[in-house]
């Protein structure tokens, strides 16, 4: 699994999504960009802040 925490976009923050693919993980984190954070536009290098920060999720199970 991908995981991307909010928190490292935005300090404060806990939210966190996790999914298969990262074009997923950036779907989410767009959308809580947008309803969360008052984020209008979304810029290129927003996406790419996002995917710079999704990193694999260890499974400790
Ligand atoms: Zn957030």
């Amino acid at each position: 699994m991908r995981l991307f925490e909010c928190g490292t976009l935005v300090p404060g923050c806990a939210w966190h999504t996790r999914a298969d693919s990262d074009a997923e993980v950036v779907r989410r984190a767009v959308e809580h960009l947008k309803n969360a954070h008052g984020e209008t536009t979304i810029r290129e290098n927003m996406v790419d802040n996002i995917k710079s920060r999704i990193r694999d999720e260890v499974n400790a199970a």
